[in-house]
């Protein structure tokens, strides 16, 4: 099948995935003039296989609440591509989980995967399951539930969940534990675990990081230098807050921040007080964005608004979720004179924007690029469980630096135009990522 026939008999089979759709069809359009230059890979049918995930377990989760309630929510783990190494991938518990964002999700993650030059295939989990509001003791038996139902079908080299989206420290410290009660092992199946029990120093750092460290890498391509650059960040969780935390060691400033209830902006930028207490409020006491502009008032406080168009900015860091920043916000941003957009959460330009950035040629890179830290250091901490022993904090940082500049050196590779200094991330990621994939699979039949 040619990649464009690919995608038509994608949308015919699956109408009502928007989001699984919308992945796909960024990436088969920017890969399909690679793609059309083998022809064994139209023979095998290729794109099609790497589109549509191995499998798919979907669940019903029931836990009880602390008044002794039952509740019932779905439960999903896909399981992409193993081509290159065991599924990877993080969970997302979110309300608004569904099987077409987990599937989108899934195949974004081996695309970055791929990209981050360790061995891991790609994967995705998650339950509509709400965090907000719930006791520990709820979330405790909510996880527990979920990995009653999902504990036979992962593994230390079968796959591997994460966090993601309303997954971080505790909860997969509850899976783990579960797990391990399950399969009656102690072994590296989950990462982003506690550092007492196998878990890597910089995993929480590392997509934030490693997003700041692949906008230094894209800034040195044209000669700029980051410090006193004004950066709107969307989202305030564990990507957020640790993005803020690198370009203020950096010297940039952070003109905003947000969650699902609104934006914060301060033009002039955070001062690193009121960076701490965002920190400390969002990892700590679960607090909403709003609580940081009723204590500090030179901080303005926009309901139900995104920032994109409130607040002028150098660089924009979109790191909430997916679709967050649409063809109005991208316009908003280049009439203000953004000079690069660097995604910490997947996909969170629609294509409208994405269209509008690449047309602008400013410097736009995706998240399976930009994103890719987060997922590198748990294949770091892998390699470290696997070996039975722990990295030093620079010892990671250095590694994590060295692979987003590698990560940099691909997109350069696969997405410089000809005749031009232009580098278009899109292509240069998803060829990148592709190429590696595809060749395993062919090579293994
Ligand atoms: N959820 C993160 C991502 O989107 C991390 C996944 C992982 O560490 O496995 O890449």
């Amino acid at each position: 099948m040619k990649a464009s026939e690919v995608m038509a008999d994608l949308r015919r089979r699956f109408p009502n995935e928007p989001e699984y759709l919308q992945a796909v069809e960024e990436v088969v359009t920017s890969i399909e003039d690679v793609y059309n230059e083998y022809p064994s890979f139209e023979a095998e049918n290729l794109i099609e296989r790497l589109c549509i995930p191995d499998r798919i377990f979907s669940f019903r989760v029931s836990w009880v609440d602390d008044k002794g309630k039952v509740h019932n929510n779905m439960g999903y783990r896909i399981q992409h591509n193993n081509a290159i190494g065991p599924y990877k991938g993080g969970i997302r518990f979110h309300a608004s989980v569904n099987q077409s964002i987990l599937k989108f999700l899934a195949f974004e993650q081996t695309f970055k995967n791929s990209l981050t030059t360790l061995p891991m295939g790609g994967g995705k989990g998650g339950s509509d399951f709400s965090p907000r509001g719930k006791s520990d003791m709820e979330i405790m038996r909510f996880c527990q539930a979920f990995i009653a139902e999902l504990w036979r079908q992962i593994g230390p080299d079968t796959d591997v969940p994460a966090g993601d989206i309303g997954v971080g420290g505790r909860e997969v410290g509850y899976m783990f534990g579960y797990y391990k009660k399950m399969a009656r092992e102690f072994t590296g199946t989950f990462t982003g675990k506690g550092l007492d029990f196998g878990g890597s120093l910089i995993r929480p750092e590392a997509t934030g990081y490693g997003n700041c460290y692949f906008l230094l890498n894209m800034l040195a391509t044209r000669g700029i230098d980051i410090k006193g650059k004004k950066v709107a960040v969307s989202g305030s969780g564990n990507v957020a807050t640790y993005t803020t935390r690198k370009l203020t060691e950096l010297g940039a400033k952070v003109v905003s921040m947000s969650d699902s209830g609104g934006s914060i902006i301060k033009p002039e930028g955070f001062s690193e007080e009121q960076l701490d207490y965002i920190f400390e409020l969002k990892n700590y006491y679960r607090g909403r964005i709003s609580e940081v502009a009723e204590k500090y008032p030179d901080v303005q406080y926009l309901p139900g608004e995104r920032p994109w168009k409130h607040v002028k900015c150098d660089i924009a860091m979109p790191s909430a979720t997916q679709n967050e920043l649409d063809g109005d916000d991208a316009q908003a941003l280049l009439d203000n004179g953004v000079i690069a957009v660097s995604e910490g959460a997947n996909m969170p330009s629609t294509p409208e924007a994405i269209k509008k950035f690449l047309a602008a040629k400013i410097l736009y890179a995706p998240g399976k690029a930009a994103n890719a830290g987060g997922v590198a250091v748990s294949g770091l901490e892998m390699a470290q469980n696997s070996q039975k022993l722990s990295w030093s904090a620079e010892e990671v940082d250095d590694k994590l630096k060295s692979i987003m500049k590698n990560i940099h050196e691909q997109c350069e590779k696969y997405g410089k135009e000809e005749g031009s200094d232009f580098i278009n991330y899109v292509k240069g990621a998803n060829v990148a990522g592709f190429m590696k994939v595809a060749r395993a699979m062919m090579a293994q039949g």
